[in-house]
């Protein structure tokens, strides 16, 4: 049984969940907004597998000072209830999209990392290509080293200062058809490696018209360990141990 390492369980309907959690050990359920934290949350009070990650996606408009400071608070206030301060990140596809001021956002973020070093939580983040190098100053300078950057994309130079960190990467199922995916699974090394689907997104190649859910990562697993030149055995137990040991579960 492997563990989803980042999923949007608040996306799906209640009625899917159950099955969902039959496919995994454990997921690692992350949050949008204050109403998608307060939603994760009832589900990970109902299902014991579920662990809830409470943040800010990056890919939206800013919160208000209003909003962030009523998110702030209720983060700090259900600390016992979260195993990360996520999703959080910079919003890399937004900018391909319109004109955007970046700095509000990179502002933001650093409140994040701030606030998960002081709740002494791992930081789930959305950060690809040149936004990770922003990430990884941020993540220096507050000196905040557990960090997962989701479904990582980025060049060989970010690559091999994350891996010097000690950071945490998770590959999602277009491992089965992304070169750059298969490439990334070559250098990075897998002690630093988890699976997630990043659901409900959904996914091409094989998985085309079809609900991501976490049975997917069976798949992802078996290209990681012929890249690795592991068993499938072998890998799932280090990707599931790297998750457990990361998120403390
Ligand atoms: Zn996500």
């Amino acid at each position: 049984m492997l563990i989803d390492a980042h999923i949007h369980l608040d996306q799906y309907k209640d009625g899917e969940i159950p099955s969902l959690l039959e496919e995994v050990e454990t997921l690692i359920a992350v949050s949008m907004q204050l109403s998608s934290c307060q939603r994760t949350l009832d589900i990970a009070k109902t299902y014991p597998k579920v662990k809830a990650a409470f943040g800010f996606h990056p890919e939206q408009p800013l919160p208000s000072q209003i909003e962030e400071n009523a998110l702030f608070d209720w983060i700090r206030s259900h600390k016992d209830d979260m195993v990360a301060v996520g999703e959080v990140g910079l919003p890399y596809y937004l900018r391909q999209e319109q004109a955007l001021d970046v700095r509000p956002y990179e502002a933001l973020l650093e409140r994040f990392i701030v606030l998960a070093k002081e709740l002494k939580k791992p930081i789930v983040l959305h950060a690809v290509y040149e936004d990770a190098t922003i990430v990884c100053d941020l993540l220096e300078k507050h000196r905040h080293r557990q960090a997962h950057f989701h479904w990582f994309k980025g060049d060989v130079t970010v690559v091999k200062r994350m891996i010097q960190q000690g950071y945490f990467i998770s590959i999602t199922p277009d491992a089965l058809y992304e070169e750059e995916i298969q490439q990334l699974i070559q250098v990075y090394p897998i002690e630093l490696m988890m699976v997630e689907t990043d659901g409900p997104w959904p996914f091409e190649g094989p998985f085309t018209n079809k609900r991501t859910s976490p049975w997917m990562m069976h798949s992802t697993l078996e290209v990681i360990a012929s890249i690795k030149g592991l068993s499938i055995q072998e890998a799932a137990q280090i990707i599931t141990q790297n998750t457990k040991t990361f998120y403390q579960l």
